[in-house]
């Protein structure tokens, strides 16, 4: 069984279909780069995985759980399933994200106090091994405004990591930076895409995707165009869009 298997999404804003039909599997473990134009669709998906979002259609699989709101259910149930299930994903955004007013450190044991109910020992510990594994450890008790944008990036990687998530989803996580540190969050990505994680990262990196990815899903106008491994559809694209999409991206 695939670890991910969507199938047949849609979604629209009002007469904007944003979404017309998107199937895509993922395997446990496996990487999976997201490209395409922007507009296309691709942080609308990454928001119905983790139901920041509620699609119009289509299923969404974790393993044999359905991700979206069961019919039937009432608002209890609805909200205890929705938390469950967002406990499948983590995310790491653009911008960050961190709460402003606590230190790195409650950054990263947050969550897995709040949601995971760990104690507090055993969260600091976990929250002290990411950072360390991110290269932040000396920058524990620091307020994530007096971090670069890169050092941010890589906090938001170790607190999205230490929920233990099935799936990370990372929607265009060095777009924001500037360029000269795009590297290191990069090769925080590439050790944590070594491991059996799961992950779904759309990105501009053509070059880090076509490392890293195991495969690689090219959206445009709501569609998968083209799939496959990196050396498909990066090196060889059968589809007139996706060429076109990777001759501006140089
Ligand atoms: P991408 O991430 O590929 O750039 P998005 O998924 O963010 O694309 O957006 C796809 C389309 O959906 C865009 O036309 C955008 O304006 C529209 N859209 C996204 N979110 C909303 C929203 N909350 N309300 C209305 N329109 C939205
Ligand atoms: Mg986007």
């Amino acid at each position: 069984m695939s670890h991910l298997n969507v199938t047949g999404l849609r979604k629209s804003y009002g007469d904007n279909v944003v979404l017309r039909d998107i199937s895509f599997s993922v395997e446990r473990g496996e990487c999976v780069g997201i490209l395409g134009p922007s507009g296309s669709g691709k942080s609308t998906i990454l928001r119905c995985l983790n139901r920041l979002e509620t699609s119009d259609g289509g299923s969404i699989m974790v393993g044999d759980t359905a991700i979206g709101p069961a019919p039937g259910l009432r608002n209890r149930q609805l909200r205890a399933d929705l938390v469950n299930q967002r406990r499948l994903f983590g995310m790491v955004f653009q911008q960050f994200e961190l709460f402003p007013r606590m230190t790195v450190l409650q950054n990263v044991v947050v969550g897995q106090r709040v949601v995971k109910g760990r104690a507090k020992d055993e969260a600091v510990e976990r929250a002290r091994r990411e950072l360390d594994r991110v290269g932040l450890l000396d920058k524990q008790d620091a307020m994530p405004s007096s971090l670069s944008g890169g050092q941010q990036q890589r906090v938001a990687i170790a607190r999205a990591v230490a929920m233990d998530p099935e799936i990370l989803l990372f929607d265009e996580p060095t777009s924001a930076l500037d360029p000269e540190l795009v590297g290191e969050v990069l090769a925080v990505m590439r050790d944590i895409a070594s491991g059996d994680i799961t992950m779904l990262v759309v990105t501009h990196e053509l070059g880090f995707a076509a490392d890293v990815s195991d495969t690689i899903l090219f959206i445009d106008k709501g569609v998968v165009v083209e799939s496959g491994p990196p050396a498909a559809v990066i090196g060889n694209p059968q589809n007139e869009r996706t060429r076109r999409f990777l001759s501006r991206m140089g």
